[in-house]
């Protein structure tokens, strides 16, 4: 672009220089937070003003000769980013329209050529263009689905394991938030609610106690996975003792409450609090919800019961 700005070879080099500053100026000012926030302004502001630059040379610094940078820019914008293709293309109509009328005035020797030049390459641009971003989004949107499927478990529509292994690598960043407790949750006697109401009832049972828990996570800061068979994980991100013991007993309630008419199934959860505690491994306390949840079972079932730590049980 600026290569028109200078007659002979070594001028050209303060300008390449220039505009090799500019590159990383702009890559500087793109990480600044104000601007992600906003980038879809300033790309447009950024466009504008390569725009103008190109409007410029055309009609200003060279008006003896046809306009051709212009050109490059009518077919290079509407590739750079994604926005509704109604947008870019009134930007590229504004910006086609900007230089007609100066050419008229500025250039009529050449203002009848540039128009036809400009519009072939607007509308060749802005059609592959908005076919481009089309082929784009729909990647992006089976990119989308891939990874929900892949993370998801098809019967009760919660993460599952595989989901819980990435879950728990994530947390070793550094700046990962990690949850204050994990609850573990079992279904009671689940094989006899099979025997009893048959494997497809075993399944509207699981996929309903997923539905109410993906309800619970909606509106409380919890994660869950299923873990296992009839066997369910949930991690509690900023929540207290006391709060992760009042959480755990709604859900029992709310799951006896589910199944309570024709079908009833109690659940058996296990929590494990590590609230600022130094986790070094997760597994641990996954470990210690599991025991948790034994301990409910040996208690009777139906019940929540809590371990702080491996020597504190309660
Ligand atoms: P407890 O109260 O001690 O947990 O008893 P339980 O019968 O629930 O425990 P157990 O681990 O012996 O049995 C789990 C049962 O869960 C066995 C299996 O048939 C059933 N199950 C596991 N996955 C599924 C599933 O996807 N669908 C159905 N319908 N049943 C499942
Ligand atoms: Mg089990
Ligand atoms: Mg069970």
């Amino acid at each position: 672009m600026t290569a028109p700005l200078s007659n002979t070879k070594p001028d050209l080099v303060p300008t390449y220089l220039l505009s090799a500053a500019l590159f990383f100026i702009l890559l500087f000012v793109s990480r600044l937070p104000l601007v992600k926030e906003y980038t879809l302004y300033v790309l447009y502001l950024c466009f504008s003003v390569f725009f103008l630059f190109a409007i410029y040379l055309s009609v200003i610094h060279s008006p003896d000769m046809r306009a051709t940078i212009l050109l490059g820019a009518f077919c290079i914008v509407p590739f750079s980013f994604i926005d509704r293709p109604a947008r870019i293309n009134l930007f590229v109509a504004f910006w086609f329209g900007v230089h007609t009328v100066s050419a008229f005035h500025l250039k009529p020797q050449y203002a009848l050529d540039d128009t036809i030049n400009c519009l072939c390459f607007a509308i060749l641009g802005c059609y592959i263009g908005n076919m481009t971003m089309w082929i784009r989004l729909e990647g992006y949107e089976a990119q989308r689905l891939l990874t929900i499927e892949k993370e998801t478990d098809v019967l009760t529509g919660l993460y599952n394991r595989r989901k819980l292994f990435e879950t728990l690598a994530n947390f070793e960043a550094a700046n990962a938030e990690t949850p204050s407790g994990i609850l573990m949750i079992d279904i009671d006697h689940f094989k006899e609610y099979n025997d009893r109401y048959g494997h497809a009832a075993g399944d509207k049972c699981l996929s309903r106690l997923g539905d109410m828990f993906l309800k619970f996570s909606q509106n409380l800061r919890l994660q869950f996975y299923r873990y296992g068979g009839e066997e369910f994980l949930a991690m509690a991100y900023g929540y207290n003792r006391e709060e992760l013991l009042s959480i755990a007993e709604s859900l029992r309630i709310a799951a006896q409450d589910l199944h309570q008419k024709d079908t009833p199934a109690t659940i058996s959860i296990g929590v494990a609090y590590c609230g600022d505690e130094q986790v070094r491994n997760y597994e641990n306390i996954i470990d210690r919800a599991d025991k948790a949840v034994y301990a409910a079972k040996r208690l009777g079932r139906n019940q929540v019961f809590i371990v702080q730590n491996e020597e504190q049980t309660d």
